[in-house]
């Protein structure tokens, strides 16, 4: 699957570009790394310099603490020992990017996580837009890399969270919505109808609300909930937090509540019945297989590497479109939506010419 002059190759510390000598997203410290995302398994602690997106600089510095940090807009050039490097937006939470690497006449890209999906109308309002950008060799993530995912229109996904919600409200009992303190919850609260009551968030979420906010996205009004809450306004409550909140001391004084999971997990049954919550509803900050698909046909490569999530179903099909495919094992995966499935909930029937992954 390599070749010697690859513009990005896999190295112990993470993806490496040989000529350009950075890495994107490494999993060990390094002295240059290129950052696609705040999230905790592509940015780490410990490298000499990070380059990622302006956009995200607060967040990763929340996260980080102090690094030495250089923001670009995004298709904003900076070159390293000969290579140009831009970021390109992703889709899939704040500042989040992909790495477009040029370098004598080649051109790959690096995609991070991104979300696009088969409703080609959806976008994730809370950030930039996924931007397709044409290369010879796309690294692409394969979270939901299965023909069994498929999105629906996100539009009606938050009309059954705002259904659950006002049902919860009239019976007089608080909402419960557990998601991914960073990009899901944010997510989840541009999509809720705030006139249905007021909207509390965990000490976990609150935070990253106040850094999408100072970026310029328009969120509904949010209170942290601590002692000091009224929590007589609970009964007609949104309480957002992330899953671990599940079964503890923290969710039952909430009184009596539903729950309730969004995340692209929830396609399968048995995940909500292991998570044990009322509801699941299917929201995903990854994109679906038919974005998947579209995201690669955009972008024009003949050659695609696939990363993180179900490889081998991917890397099969992308060969049967003749497409030149391999995988590459990374370290990404153990954040946000990225939590594997059990196999058990995998014992759907793969359609035809489609292998279970291994
Ligand atoms: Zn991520
Ligand atoms: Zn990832």
């Amino acid at each position: 699957m390599t070749a010697a002059d690859d513009l990005i190759v896999l190295r112990p510390e993470g993806l490496y570009c040989p000529p350009g000598r950075f890495y994107i997203d490494p999993w060990r410290p390094v002295e240059r790394a290129v950052i696609t995302h705040a999230h905790a398994d592509h940015a780490r602690r410990g490298h000499g310099a990070y380059l990622a997106t302006a956009i995200s600089a607060g967040v990763l510095r929340a996260r980080l603490g102090a690094i030495t940090l250089q923001g670009l807009e995004y298709g904003e050039a900076v070159w390293l020992d000969g290579v140009r490097i831009s970021l390109h937006p992703a889709g899939h939470v704040l500042g989040s990017a992909q790495v477009r690497v040029e370098h004598g006449g080649q051109v790959w890209v690096a995609s991070g996580d991104y979300f696009t999906s088969g409703q080609v109308e959806d976008v994730n309002s809370t950030c930039a837009p996924f931007e397709p950008v044409r290369c010879h060799c796309f690294i692409t993530e394969s979270t939901f890399g299965m023909p069994i995912y498929r999105w629906r229109p996100q539009a009606e996904v938050m009309a059954q969270v705002n259904a659950w919600w006002q049902a919860n409200a009239d019976a007089g009992r608080a909402s419960l919505l557990l998601g991914y303190s960073f990009g899901k919850a944010q997510r989840l609260l541009a999509g809720v109808d705030a006139a249905i009551g007021p909207i509390f968030t965990h000490g976990a979420v609150e935070p990253l609300n106040q850094a999408y906010r100072a970026a310029g996205v328009a969120l509904p009004a949010t209170t942290q909930l601590d002692d000091r809450c009224d929590r007589t306004l609970l009964p007609r409550a949104l309480v957002i937090a992330p899953p671990a909140v599940l079964g503890s001391a923290w969710a039952q004084k909430l009184g009596d509540f539903s729950d309730a999971f969004a995340s692209g997990w929830m396609q399968l049954r048995g995940a909500r019945r292991r998570r044990g919550v009322d509801r699941g509803f299917v929201l995903s900050d990854h994109a679906d297989w038919p974005g998947l698909q579209r995201a690669i046909a955009a972008t024009g490569a003949s050659r695609v590497i696939v990363t993180h999530g179900y490889e081998a179903v991917m890397v099969r099909w992308l060969q049967q479109q003749g497409l030149q495919a391999g995988s590459l094992q990374t370290a990404f995966g153990k954040d946000d939506d990225e939590v594997a499935a059990q196999p058990a909930e995998l014992s759907v029937p793969a359609p035809a010419g489609l292998a279970a992954p291994g």
